[in-house]
């Protein structure tokens, strides 16, 4: 489509009603009309949908949505329903309707009605919806919560992993994947599997200036609880427990305890589920229990705290729930509880899972230990994560966290930092933290071994201090940017530019450390 002739603006304002294009929007479609692959990585609330429904309500033919749960794809055609004065533009085509209904919308699509056509991926897998749509015109494929196609995401769906091919019989049009979740790994998953290595990234920052980040030893959590909770008395908030049974008991707990708070969890029945959700919505109750059930499209502008009683299992799952708070830009605090114990626990249950799953959900806890136990900025921790370097000091939101306001006492580890790169470098940049740290301290174990690393001048170098302060040097240096985590191999640490002027004797930072507080909160209890 020739876009020059396109006046997108009043498009906007036509369809939506809006004044101004959120952030990227505006040359996200017209990359996307202009015929190219766009892969979208947004925080949640920051205007994804909008990029593909105003292109596909202008173009010619219908153009395909890929969406994970049938939910929230009724949501969504209803919402765009609503946009157009056309009746009924956007369709779904899913499991959800029996023959008639489906023949309506194959004769809305040959009609030229359907603009946008909402599909599960395991209906489009099927033979005779691909035959179809093979025969009509498509104007472009989206696929919205890419990040289901990748094992390393918060939500995998097998059923993900073969939309290229589909999509490929289908129609040679523009794809466009979007997603809220950014981890490095992820974003090359998803390129990888739908064949979009030359898509045009756009990428958002994940940063949440309004939210305030705090974490606390899991030491008297129900009473603690509780006083935040009067504290914030009025004020909307949720609380994820893990267990449905935790999500009963501790809104009872809070009931008891004079809190208008509510469970919700998938073991309820959908009636009573509704109702919770409702009240909540509606500010009939102030505080919702949940387990992750809870949250997935709502979209209550000023939930003033999210708090987990249990640490969650990663920090997509951690990020995506704690950005349930201060979505209206005001105040969000959120506030989660640590115990290792609880690891432990999260660790028993994978050994049970298959290996592919158990590595994946290790790696994933360790990157939550970490986050947990850091002494620096939370901001800077979680936003690393997501593959951004954050200023802790001037960045937007520096100050938004516990161990920004109240900084550990720190050492100047200069040396220590020099000497693992170095490490690092002689040995050919070929090992994990798990490792390293193994070869640090003198432990031998099955790698050191296989490597001879006995016989290096490495071996115990460090063992004067803890396994935990090395490992914290190399966490640190990874999150600070001195250190890469290899993405193939998801661990392997690599020097980066900056770690190599250190190397050199270049490098005129001073790198500080605090006392790990692992070690701190084992103390504690
Ligand atoms: P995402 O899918 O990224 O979570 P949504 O598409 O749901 O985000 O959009 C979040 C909110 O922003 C919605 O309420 C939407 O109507 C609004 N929005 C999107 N684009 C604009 C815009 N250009 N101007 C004003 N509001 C917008």
């Amino acid at each position: 489509m020739d876009t020059k002739d396109i006046n997108l603006s009043a498009e906007l304002k036509k369809y939506f009603g809006f004044s101004k294009f959120k952030g990227q929007q505006e040359q996200i479609i017209t990359e996307l009309l202009d015929g190219k692959d766009i892969f979208v990585l947004m925080p949640t609330g920051g205007g994804k949908s909008l990029c593909y429904q105003l292109p596909a309500l202008i173009s010619e033919g219908t153009a395909i949505v890929v969406s994970p749960l049938i939910a929230l794809m009724k949501n969504q055609v209803d919402a765009v329903n609503g946009l157009s004065s056309d009746e009924g533009v956007a369709h779904v085509l899913n499991s959800s309707l029996n023959k008639t209904q489906t023949k309506q919308v194959m004769d809305d699509i040959t009609a030229g009605k359907t603009k946008l056509l909402y599909v599960a991926p395991e209906s489009l897998i099927k033979e005779e919806y691909v035959d179809f749509l093979k025969n009509v015109k498509i104007s472009f494929v989206a696929i919205d919560e890419a990040h289901c196609i990748s094992e390393w995401g918060h939500d995998f769906r097998p059923e993900y992993r073969n939309l290229k091919g589909i999509i490929d019989k289908i129609a040679d049009v523009p794809v466009i994947a979007l997603t809220a979740t950014a981890t490095p790994k992820v974003q090359d998953d998803i390129q990888k599997t739908l064949g979009m290595n030359n898509a045009l990234v756009y990428k958002e920052s994940f940063n949440r200036a309004n939210l305030f980040y705090e974490i606390r030893p899991k030491v008297n959590v129900d009473k603690e609880i509780v006083r935040f909770i009067n504290q914030h008395k009025g004020k909307s908030g949720i609380v994820y427990c893990l267990s449905r049974r935790k999500v009963e008991e501790f809104a009872q707990l809070l009931q008891v305890n004079g809190v208008n708070a509510l469970p919700y969890h998938a073991g309820l029945d959908q009636k009573t589920r509704v109702l919770h959700q409702d009240k909540f919505l509606m500010e009939e109750a102030d505080v919702i229990v949940a387990t992750i059930a809870f949250g997935m499209g709502i979209d209550k502008p000023d939930v003033r705290f999210v708090i987990h009683y249990d640490i969650p299992k990663s920090l997509e799952s951690y990020y995506q729930e704690t950005g349930r708070a201060g979505r209206d830009g005001g105040e969000g605090y959120c506030l989660a509880f640590y115990d290792p114990k609880d690891i432990e626990k999260l660790e028993k249950f994978l050994a049970q899972k298959p290996v592919s799953e158990r590595e994946i959900g290790l790696q994933l806890l360790n990157e939550v230990v970490g986050y947990a136990e850091t002494s620096m900025s939370r901001r800077q921790y979680l936003l690393y994560y997501f593959g951004e370097i954050f200023d802790p000091v001037k960045g937007e939101g520096a100050l938004m966290c516990d161990n920004s306001q109240n900084p550990p006492t720190l050492k100047d580890a200069t040396k220590d930092l020099k000497k693992v790169l170095e490490m690092i470098k002689v040995l050919g940049e070929k090992f994990k933290t798990k490792d390293l740290i193994s070869l640090i301290t003198g432990k031998e174990s099955a790698v050191t071994k296989s490597y001879k690393l006995e016989q290096t001048e490495y071996f115990g170098f460090g063992k004067s201090e803890s396994d935990n302060y090395w490992k914290s040097i190399i966490r640190q240096a990874t999150v600070q940017d001195y250190l890469k985590k290899d993405i193939e191999t998801y661990g392997v640490l690599k020097i980066s530019e900056k770690g190599q002027d250190v190397i050199n004797g270049k490098s005129k930072n001073i790198f500080q450390i605090a006392e790990d507080r692992e070690y701190n909160l084992a103390q504690s209890k």
